[in-house]
């Protein structure tokens, strides 16, 4: 099957979840998780018709910007970020979704300062309190969401999630519907939807499950792409 075919399924699969949860297909957006994938497949993705494109690594989203690869769609940064690379990913994304820790929100921060911006980031939990995950945990998110004016340069737009690798379907159901009450806590707590304003989570295995808990975001690669090539993959 084509990139563009894959993008039609999942959309419908992706309309048809919202639709049988009493919500509108509209508000879900499909981030196509474009990792290890080159920049002809991410123009293929973009030309499908996807929302936007989430990238993982700092090197492969540097070399995928110079080829102008994103040209026509958003770009997010959604893979672990180390604090001494935040200058290559602020203001060069929309949105880094995959904030995991104080110490990253202070990196980030203090680079839009430098630059003169306000980066948009999403705060990445860990839910399913996996010791190899990073993340923060569901209880450090209310408290953090009072801190937030200490970060005057981030602007929080919502949680991102990466649940348990799962055993069989509607595993993760309980931890995408943690994930929403989460979202819904800080609504009523900040009387502030914008800050709540995406629930990422959902992958390609699982995403019409995440619909279901009220993702707004499913960020999908192997069933728009196929299944990535890790024999191409350069050893760093
Ligand atoms: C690779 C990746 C995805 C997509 O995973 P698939 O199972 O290939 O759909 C989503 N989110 C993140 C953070 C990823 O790294």
């Amino acid at each position: 099957m084509s990139i563009k075919e894959n993008v039609a399924r999942i959309r419908k699969e992706m309309e048809a979840a919202a639709i049988a949860a009493g919500r509108d297909p509209k508000e879900i957006l499909l981030c196509a998780a474009t990792k290890m994938n080159d920049a002809a497949a991410v123009r293929e993705a973009i030309a499908a018709g996807v929302d936007c494109c989430g990238e993982n690594k700092v090197q492969e989203l540097t070399a995928k910007l110079a080829e102008n690869a994103y040209e026509g769609a958003p770009v997010h940064f959604i893979g672990h970020l180390q604090t001494n690379k935040v200058k290559f990913v602020v203001g060069k994304v929309d949105l880094i979704q995959s904030v995991d820790s104080e110490r990253l929100l202070t990196a980030i921060d203090k680079e839009a300062k430098k630059q003169g911006i306000i980066q948009d980031i999403l705060l990445e939990v860990n839910i399913g309190g996996e010791e190899s995950k990073s993340g923060f945990r569901p209880d450090d998110i209310l408290p953090l969401v009072d801190k937030l004016p200490e970060y005057p340069n981030i602007r929080v737009k919502g949680l991102m999630t990466i649940p348990p690798i799962s055993q069989k379907n509607g595993d993760n159901v309980k931890f995408f519907q943690k994930m929403c009450n989460i979202s819904v806590d800080i609504i009523a707590k900040k009387e502030d939807n914008d800050m709540a304003k995406y629930l990422s989570m959902g992958m390609s295995d699982d995403f019409t499950d995440a619909i279901a808990c009220g993702s707004t975001m499913i960020r999908v690669g192997t069933a728009i792409f196929g299944a990535r090539d890790y024999t191409k993959l350069h050893q760093t």
